[in-house]
C-alpha cells in the first residue's frame, strides 16, 4: 500500500488542504491519505488553537466525499506532545506501507529543518512540498541547503492550482462576520455555525 499523510492543525480545514492532498494522492498513486490533525503543535500556541474534538470532527465531515481519504485521531490519542517523527513511525507499524508521503505546503516544508530528527523523517518517508501562493519553493535544496543530498531528494515539489486560502484568514473572517462559503466545505461551514466557532463568545 502506498499512504500519503496529511498533518495539520486544521482549525478548520478548508479546500487548500483538500486540494494539495488530492493531487499529491493522484501524482504518487496513494491507496490513502490519513488527514491527522496535530493535538498540540509545537510550534503553535496551545491557548489559540480550538478543541481537537472540534478539528477532528471537522476533518471527518471534510473527507467523507472521497473514498481515499480519512481521518485519524492518532496523534490525539498519542499522550505527550505530537512529533511528526513519533507519528511517522506509528503509521508505518499500524499500515506496513511500501512507501509513505508526507505531504505539506510550501511554508511547512521550510520550517521542516528545525522539526525534531529531521533526518530520521527523511530516511522514513518522502516529502511532498505543495506550492502555495505567498511561498517560494523554488530553490528548495538551496533553502534546505544544510542537509545531505540523499535526504535532499527526498523532498518532491509538486504545482497545485494556486489557493490562497489560510485557517487564519477563515477564523478572521469569522469573527469578523464576513462570508466563508466556496472556501470550505458546507458541512465544514454548517459545524462552524452550529458550535459557534471563532467568534468572541
Ligand atoms: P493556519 O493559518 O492556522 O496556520 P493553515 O491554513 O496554514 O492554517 P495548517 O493546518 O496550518 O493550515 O496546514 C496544514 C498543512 O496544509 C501545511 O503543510 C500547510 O502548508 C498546508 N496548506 C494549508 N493551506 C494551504 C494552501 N492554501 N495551499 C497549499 N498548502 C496549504
Ligand atoms: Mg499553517
Amino acid at each position: 500500500m502506498r499512504l500519503a499523510i496529511m498533518g495539520g492543525t486544521f482549525d478548520p480545514i478548508h479546500y487548500g488542504h483538500l486540494v494539495v492532498a488530492e493531487q499529491a494522492r493522484y501524482k504518487f498513486q496513494c491507496d490513502k491519505v490519513l488527514f491527522i490533525p496535530a493535538k498540540s503543535p509545537p510550534h503553535k500556541d496551545d491557548a489559540l488553537i480550538s478543541p481537537v474534538e472540534h478539528r477532528l470532527a471537522m476533518t471527518r465531515l471534510a473527507v467523507d466525499s472521497n473514498s481515499y481519504f480519512e481521518a485519524s485521531s492518532l496523534e490525539i490519542e498519542r499522550p505527550g506532545p505530537s512529533y511528526t517523527i513519533d507519528t511517522v513511525k506509528e503509521v508505518k507499524r499500524l499500515y506496513y506501507p511500501s512507501k509513505l508521503f508526507f505531504i505539506t505546503g510550501a511554508d511547512a516544508v521550510l520550517e521542516i529543518i528545525s522539526w525534531k530528527s529531521v533526518e530520521e523523517l527523511l530516511s522514513l518517508c518522502y516529502f511532498v512540498a505543495a506550492t502555495r501562493p505567498g511561498y517560494d519553493i523554488s530553490n528548495l535544496q538551496q533553502k534546505l541547503g544544510a542537509l545531505p543530498e540523499k535526504y535532499l531528494e527526498k523532498i518532491i515539489p509538486i504545482y497545485i492550482p494556486a489557493l490562497a486560502i489560510s485557517s487564519t484568514d477563515i477564523r478572521k473572517r469569522v469573527k469578523a462576520g464576513e462570508p466563508i462559503k466556496y472556501l470550505l466545505p458546507e458541512s465544514v461551514e454548517n459545524y462552524i455555525k452550529n458550535h459557534r466557532l471563532y467568534s468572541e463568545k
